[in-house]
């Protein structure tokens, strides 16, 4: 059966006219799925019956379900959603002043094995198709729904669990699903992708046409210390991926944002601070700082408030633009880094 909330519009309007269906028809299927949140075929009475029944025969619109709910004091929550295979991915719903932000898992678990992420423990499972990428928001808006306060979700960022350049196409499918004026109509803008620096992805992300944003992670200013921190630089070291950064800022004329967070006597000192500037100084891009959320898997430090802002403070004198990232969930372990297939049972 296909999956519905898996297609985007152009592949959904060959599948109709495969069906010997009017392109038409795909938008009218956007409209009930994502415009009237209907959830079965039966409730789309623009469509014929006869047509309806063939959709229902070949087609589906599944959902993840709720597995685990936890809410923060803080308003954030954070789903365990289950897949139908029953692997189990989580995604978390922030609230910011300005809109409701979701972010995505890409992967059940991940291959990059960063040291100081839970998320790469169990080593990657399997990739996540669009619809069970576009489920993650659709859940999170049914709930905003349930909440009757008229929110839904407004921005999304592919940060949670997995590399989502490792799972190019699917990414890149539930963008436009996200991004489609009659999909869930999420400005390019309000959309970023995170990356660890795969440099392929990095290309043709660039090449895309697509305003949305990308966000690099960084989070060492030179090799011997990423290498320790981040086991792709040893595959796109940063003579490699700081050229690539530089095309991707020509090519889609958006600068990029770098992610550097905060492990204490580890990347935070004046001297990572200065060889940051240097490393940065020729793209456009800014730093986005992330105070490092501690696990007990590893013996990495979060940086103190002082150093972290003295980091910032160094950064900001010697003309780069950096902010402190704002903090969400920390009590329902929902915060960066801290997504993890739990349901493993090993964590
Ligand atoms: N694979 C992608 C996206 C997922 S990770 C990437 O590497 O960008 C999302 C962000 O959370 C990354 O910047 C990652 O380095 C960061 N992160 C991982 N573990 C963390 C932790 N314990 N505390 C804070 N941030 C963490």
């Amino acid at each position: 059966m296909i999956n519905l909330y898996g297609m985007e519009m152009k592949k959904l309007q060959d599948l109709m006219v495969s069906e010997g269906q009017k392109p038409y028809r795909a938008i009218q299927l956007y409209t009930w799925m994502y415009e009237k949140n209907a959830r079965s075929f039966d409730e789309m009475t623009d469509i014929s019956l006869k047509f309806r029944e063939v959709l229902k025969e070949k087609y589906c619109l599944t959902l993840p379900t709720i597995y685990k709910k936890q809410v923060s004091s803080d308003g954030t929550i954070k789903l365990l959603l289950e897949l139908e295979d029953h692997m189990k991915v989580e995604c978390v719903l922030m609230r910011y002043n300005y809109g409701c932000a979701v972010c995505v898992s890409s992967q059940v678990g991940c291959n990059m094995a960063c040291s100081f992420c839970s998320s790469g423990i169990l080593g990657k499972q399997r990739n996540l198709r669009p619809e069970e990428m576009t489920g993650q928001v659709m859940v999170i808006n049914d709930l905003l729904r349930e909440e009757g306060k008229g929110m839904h979700v407004t921005h999304v960022v592919v940060m949670g669990t997995g590399e989502p350049f490792d799972n190019y196409d699917n990414v890149m499918d539930f963008i436009r699903i996200v991004n489609a004026q009659k999909g869930l109509a999420i400005g390019a803008r309000h959309i970023t992708v995170s990356t660890c620096g795969l440099i392929e992805g990095i290309k043709k992300y660039a090449r895309e046409g697509l305003q949305t944003n990308l966000a690099i992670s960084l989070h060492a200013p030179n090799n011997e210390l990423r290498n320790q921190l981040m086991k792709i630089n040893k595959a796109y070291p940063l003579e490699v991926l700081m050229p690539v950064i530089k095309e991707y800022e020509e090519v889609s004329g958006r600068r990029v944002t770098y992610e550097y967070l905060l492990l204490e006597g580890i990347n935070d000192t004046k001297e990572h601070a200065e060889q940051l500037i240097k490393l940065i100084k020729g793209t456009m891009g800014y730093v986005n700082l992330i105070p490092y959320n501690e696990t007990n898997k590893n013996d990495y430090k979060r940086s103190s408030g002082n150093r972290v802002h003295a980091f910032l403070d160094y950064l900001t004198k010697g003309g780069v633009t950096a902010t402190i990232r704002k903090e969400f969930g920390s009590d329902i372990d929902a915060a960066c880094g801290q997504l993890k297939a739990k349901s493993e049972g090993t964590l």
